[in-house]
């Protein structure tokens, strides 16, 4: 078991005090690892993979929140439209077609957040800020009546720059705000940035929702 207990109730303090949801991201990692931070109280996990996830939400408690925060392929979206609880990549409008398609054949509402690209690398997924105003703009968000836009997700650069991942941050918070202020709708509140190096000053630009993988289950073997 490698859990890392201290590093959770550090953590969980830090998100505590500033009204910050955690999600601890178990990709890779054992259900017995899950299973001890579910004993902690932990309710919240993120996982990258769709087999894998099917596969963990079967064997585990029916309480977990499961988040899928990894980039989602539209024709997987049906093994997880059944369960999941919020789905952080959303990154085009074909996929959030499907979404609201698989919702409304499982009688769901399901909550989406969409992925907006901020990183320097060109790997990373994600409308660009024009792209996402002009969906916003357009909007066509109202030809998915079973999806719920509830905020905005972004993955900083591969960096310990500082002052790079700030000016990240604080853009993508600068866009969060944009959309608020144009969708003005109470459900649009989730700004989930922020991971095991960098989730501290996330939170100090304004993240709500904070994705934490190796600083709790250790470091994953695979780089995935
Ligand atoms: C793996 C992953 C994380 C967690 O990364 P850590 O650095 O281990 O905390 C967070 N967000 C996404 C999208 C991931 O793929």
């Amino acid at each position: 078991m490698s859990v890392h207990k201290e590093a959770y109730q550090k953590i969980k303090a830090i998100v505590n005090a500033a009204n910050v949801t955690l999600v601890a991201v178990s990709k890779t990692k054992p259900n017995e690892d899950i299973l001890s931070l579910y004993d902690l109280g932990h309710r919240v996990f993120g996982e990258n993979y769709v087999q894998e996830l099917v596969d963990k939400e079967a064997a585990l408690p029916k309480d977990i929140q499961w988040h899928f925060i990894g980039h989602l392929q539209s024709n997987k979206v049906k093994y997880i439209a059944p369960f999941v609880h919020l789905i952080h990549g959303v990154d085009g409008e074909k996929l959030l077609q499907e979404i609201n398609k698989q919702a409304i054949k499982n009688h769901r509402i399901i909550s989406c957040l969409l992925q907006v690209h901020i990183a320097s690398e060109e790997t990373k997924f994600g409308f660009d800020a024009a792209s996402l105003l002009e969906l916003i703009d357009s909007g066509r968000l109202s030809n998915y009546p079973n999806v719920v836009i509830k905020g905005l997700m972004g993955m900083a650069s591969f960096t310990e720059n500082q002052t790079i991942l700030k000016k990240e941050f604080d853009g993508l918070a600068g866009t969060f705000n944009q959309v608020k202020n144009k969708l003005n709708n109470v459900h649009f509140d989730t700004l989930s940035m922020g991971m095991s190096g960098d989730y501290e000053l996330a939170i100090q630009e304004g993240s709500t929702m904070v994705r934490i993988g190796s600083l709790l289950f250790g470091a994953r073997n695979l780089v995935l």
